[in-house]
């Protein structure tokens, strides 16, 4: 994709540019690759560039006397200056998804500040394993928190109980607002990365979360814009069939030599892919089979749909192999 498609550019600050998907967009920065959008008066979203600068979107709650911020990209310290720029306040919270290094990179940032730094309990043990000291508080939650930010915006931080998009998924949500902050637990459908995944309890929790009431709107870690709540089971449709093709795959999967007890002993990446290829090629299954691989090819592109079926094929073979 050209640097300029998604709308970066220089040129790209004016005229019907500063609306998408009907929210205003308040500030945009071509040099950083971020714009920023108004969700309501307490919630902004963050688009930023993980092809080029490594960060992930990240969401602004604005409260009366500070700022949380949704996740801690590479850079996180700029976005502590956005929130004095635009909201006139400092960050006082953060609130991680999970813990890839889009998300996460740039906690250091903020470590040695006055912050709250909230995410699953499972990772707040990991970092506390770290053994590093710093002056922010470590917040692990495992269930449900219910917050409210200074000015009485409330905040509900929640965990997921299953392995979804990762073992330390968090899920930060506005009631006011209607709003759920997914990390990468729902994106854009060729941003869907499976590799800490366990696809099944991913689906599972995604068709709990479809359920919420009063779910208008999901702030994805990886999208244009944010998108409407009834995505949410789109996207649970969409890995179902991801699954599917996956489990196809692994049932065709023949090794080179007889297995000792472990059909997949010792398989390399090369042989997944060709067997992945055969699969969206056609040379694996029946119509069946094809309709799926043209759906995914129609949603998530040729090169990202196959990685995607790559990545579930892998982890269907980490969970065979114990
Ligand atoms: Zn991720």
């Amino acid at each position: 994709m050209g640097k300029d498609e998604k709308g970066f550019g220089a040129g790209a600050d004016s005229g019907a540019a500063a609306c998408a998907g009907g929210f205003e967009r308040i500030y945009a920065d071509a040099g950083k690759r971020v714009k920023i959008y108004r969700v309501s008066p307490t919630l902004y979203y963050r688009k930023a560039d993980l092809a080029e600068r490594g960060q992930c979107n990240t969401a602004f709650v604005v409260g009366d006397a500070g700022v949380a911020v949704v996740d801690a990209p590479p850079g996180a310290a700029e976005l502590a200056d956005e929130a004095m720029e635009l909201f006139h306040k400092p960050v006082t919270a953060v609130y991680l998804t999970h813990a890839h290094g889009d998300h996460i990179d740039g906690l250091p940032d903020f470590l040695d500040r006055e912050v709250a730094i909230y995410c699953s309990r499972r990772y707040a043990e990991a970092l506390n394993a770290d053994g590093k000291r710093c002056r922010a508080d470590l917040v692990g939650i495992d269930g449900r928190l219910s917050l409210t930010l200074s000015g009485g915006v409330p905040v509900e931080l929640f965990t997921a109980g299953d392995v979804m998009h990762s073992k330390y998924d968090m899920f930060v949500w506005l009631p006011d607002v209607g709003a759920l902050c997914t990390g990468d637990s729902v994106v854009e459908y060729q941003t869907a990365y499976l590799h800490t995944a366990d696809v099944t309890g991913w689906i599972n929790g995604l068709q709990r979360l479809a359920q919420k009431p009063g779910g208008k709107w999901i702030l994805p870690g990886h999208a244009d814009v944010p998108l409407p709540y009834s995505y949410i089971g789109e996207f649970a449709e969409f890995l179902k069939v991801v699954r599917r093709a996956a489990a196809r795959c692994f049932d065709a999967f023949e090794p080179d030599t007889p297995p000792d007890g472990n059909r997949f002993a010792g398989v390399g990446a090369e042989k997944l892919a060709a067997l992945v290829d055969r699969f969206f090629d056609g040379g694996l299954s029946a119509a069946e089979g094809l309709a799926d691989a043209a759906r995914l090819t129609r949603l998530a592109g040729v090169q990202d749909a196959r990685r995607e079926v790559r990545m579930a094929l892998w982890a269907m073979i980490r969970e065979y192999l114990g």
